[in-house]
């Protein structure tokens, strides 16, 4: 018989020369088990995704129970789906006033897209303003405002009038103008390698924006939903970003994206032209019930307590071979001296049933990105198996 392995390798598309190549079976809470029945501490999330663990009961029943009702009817934002006004209201009832319309869509990089589209409309101007080591989806217009010359360059052309900027440098925000239709930046930067901003940096990212009428877009697709330990990372930067940016944890496992903004500005994508971003699954009912049932979990995780665990993983985390540990909450990153290291301790890491990986821009940093819901114990054993890990490995 043909083994799943031959055919994930005939018939899947593949993404790189060197997929992992694990056979998942089942997930539960922090843990993932593979078809040897061996089980992993699942460090990552799938990234930034199971915030609130594999398979979280409430979450499956949601999707259970809206699966039987509905789901799809009718492409996004004609008819009235409950599942979707409750997601919305629910959200939109815990963020800024300003942030009270959502346009639920399929991804992170839709999510993207829809919000560089609004803040085009909007302003009426022509260019985009992101961040070197960005990342922020793989369509076209996402994947024109990464910050990676080696992502983009296969591509070419795409979008015209794109500025990249270097993160944390106050100097080059003048070079945000009367030009810029928007600025679009993470605020804790996932694949930079858990990147935070200076402090007051993001402040005057902001009164730059405000100064020269460039929209300020907030991708929170890998730090929101408590990631970095508030709702919202933005929410202790002292800024309201005018377009925020969600997808990933918010399904708790299902696949959905929101860009959320004013409805004042949200309206600019209901006339000329009329259906001004169209998605047939947006906001799918299924997902939006699953996102509804993770987002009363996720409400229930108290901030301190993901600062704790925070804590709780840095104190373990101390060896000479540890360059530094970065990052906020339970978005934190292991620096190692060389890529090469990095690797050889996330496979040793994955051998022995910690499950973990690097970054795209930083890939001498081992990735810390587990359920909220992990508990001390499986801490403790991930931080004993890195370690174990990091000796074993030669230079
Ligand atoms: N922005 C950030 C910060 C991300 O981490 C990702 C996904 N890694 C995206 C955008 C794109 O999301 P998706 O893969 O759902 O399109």
């Amino acid at each position: 018989m043909i083994s799943n392995r031959q055919l994930f390798l005939s018939h899947i598309g593949q993404t790189s020369p060197d997929p992992l190549l694990l056979e998942i079976v089942k997930a539960n809470g922090v843990e993932m088990f593979d078809s040897n029945g061996k089980s992993y501490i699942d460090l990552i999330s799938g990234i930034s995704v199971s915030n609130v663990g594999h398979c979280h009961p409430k979450v499956v029943e949601a999707v259970q129970t809206q699966a039987a009702t509905y789901m799809h009817l009718m492409v996004y934002g004609e008819l009235i789906q409950s599942p979707q006004v409750m997601l919305a209201e629910k959200l939109t009832g815990l963020l800024p006033k300003s942030l009270n319309s959502c346009y639920l869509v399929n991804s992170g990089s839709e999510a993207i897209e829809g919000a560089m589209k609004l803040a085009k409309k909007a302003t009426g101007r022509p260019e985009i303003v992101a961040f070197n080591n960005a990342y922020h989806g793989s369509t076209q217009g996402a994947l024109s405002i990464i910050g990676s010359e080696y992502f983009r360059n296969s591509f070419r052309p795409l979008l015209p009038a794109v500025r990249h900027l270097n993160f944390n440098r106050m100097e080059e925000l003048q070079q945000i103008t009367e030009d810029t239709a928007c600025v679009v930046t993470e605020i804790v930067r996932g694949e930079a390698g858990a990147e935070l901003p200076l402090p007051g940096y993001l402040k005057a990212l902001e009164e730059r924006c405000r100064e020269t009428g460039a929209l300020l877009v907030a991708d929170e697709i890998q730090s929101g939903f408590k990631r970095t330990g508030p709702l919202m990372a933005f929410m202790e930067e002292g800024f309201t970003p005018d377009i925020l940016v969600l997808a990933k944890g918010m399904g708790g496992g299902m696949p959905i994206g929101a860009f959320i903004a004013d409805k004042k500005l949200m309206d600019e994508l209901t006339g000329n032209p009329v259906l001004g971003h169209i998605t047939t699954f947006g906001g799918h009912p299924v997902s939006c019930a699953a996102a509804l049932a993770a987002f009363g979990i996720v409400e229930t995780i108290p901030k301190h307590e993901i600062e704790r665990k925070s804590e709780l993983f840095r104190s373990k985390l101390v060896h000479q071979k540890i360059v530094s540990v970065s990052g906020k909450g339970l978005m934190l990153a292991v620096e190692f001296s060389t890529e090469n290291f990095c690797k050889k301790v996330i496979a040793q890491c994955i051998e022995k049933g910690v499950f973990t990986d690097w970054f795209l821009f930083a890939p001498h940093k081992l990735r810390i990105a587990p359920p909220l819901i992990i508990e001390d114990e499986q801490i403790v054993k991930a931080c004993e198996v890195i370690l174990d890990s990091i000796e074993n490995v030669q230079d």
